[in-house]
């Protein structure tokens, strides 16, 4: 083998074995779901030159309630239950594409299940609203096609929506039953810099697969804090808000997203223990390699 050829093989090997370039899937179940993880796609995408492709798995169209704002921009009465349900799944597809550009998002899959309405409970839509077995078919199928490195979906706590619960229950189903080499799959929460208290969660009792026993706490954490430019005085929280800002539809969003200060993340039991240090070696990369020094 040529020299050139073999070094360039060898840091290839090198950069994935690090996880410097690596493919991550998300799994969610709402277009803008995505925020929580805005700055770490784009460091993935922008400053390792990584691969994101985002899984959605509703058509949103139960978002109509906050749809006010956007009511003069798209000129419907989007706020109207049936207006809403009608028009919002193409609009919000047209924003969360816009924001997903941002960020660097390659492929945006959509599974266009029906976004019924706010509730708690997973067991009904995970029973008797989406078609589960295609979704796990669909997503195993990525999962065979792409060797994704890593899966990001939202942490399935007790108050959470029963849409997000189900997203990340369907996505830590298919990698339990993956017979490949499975990404590590790890959940995601939102921090203030603020709240100081400890945050615990050891999964949700009915569904195993959910369960965070022996890692109950953030594992790793992104810091959007993170000045950089001119006096430092930019940071990351301006890229999230980027792709905050295009989703017009959803007039809540910048109220509260914009006060995250840390993207958090998980490490589900299913995971293999040894594959953590791997994943750790990833997000200390990552958190190293701010985009302008
Ligand atoms: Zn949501």
């Amino acid at each position: 083998m040529h020299r050139f050829t073999f070094v360039l093989l060898l840091s290839l090997l090198l950069n994935s074995a690090m996880g410097q370039a690596p493919k991550v899937l998300i799994v969610n179940a709402h277009p803008d779901d995505e925020s929580g993880v805005a700055v770490t796609v784009y460091k993935i995408t922008q400053e390792l030159g990584g691969i994101v492709d985002l899984a959605v798995i509703t058509n949103g169209e139960a978002g109509y309630k906050y749809s006010i704002l956007a009511e003069k921009i798209y000129g419907h009465p989007l706020t109207q239950e049936a207006v809403g349900r009608k028009y919002l799944p193409k609009i919000r597809k047209k924003e969360l594409r816009a924001g997903c550009n941002w960020v660097g998002v390659r492929k945006i899959i959509h599974f266009n299940q029906l976004d019924t309405h706010y509730t708690l409970d997973a067991d009904t839509v995970l029973q008797s609203v989406w078609t589960v077995q295609k979704i796990r078919q669909q997503l195993t199928q990525r999962l065979t096609k792409e060797k994704y490195d890593y899966i990001f979906c939202l942490l399935p706590t007790e108050e959470t929506h029963g849409h997000h619960k189900a997203a990340t229950i369907l996505a830590l189903e298919t990698v339990k039953d993956f017979k490949g080499k499975p990404p590590v799959i790890l959940g995601v929460s939102t921090g203030t810099k603020t709240d100081t208290t400890q945050k615990i969660f050891t999964g949700l009792e009915k569904y195993p697969v959910t369960s965070l026993r022996q890692n109950s706490s953030p594992a790793f954490q992104i810091d959007r804090t993170v000045s950089f430019g001119h006096k430092n005085r930019l940071n990351y929280k301006i890229v999230a808000n980027w792709l905050i800002a295009e989703h017009k539809s959803q007039g809540t969003m910048q109220t509260f997203m914009n006060q995250g200060d840390y993207e958090n993340f998980w490490y589900f039991d299913i995971n293999k223990p040894e594959r953590k240090e791997e994943t750790r070696l990833f997000f200390e990369k990552l958190g190293k390699t701010p985009f302008v020094k």
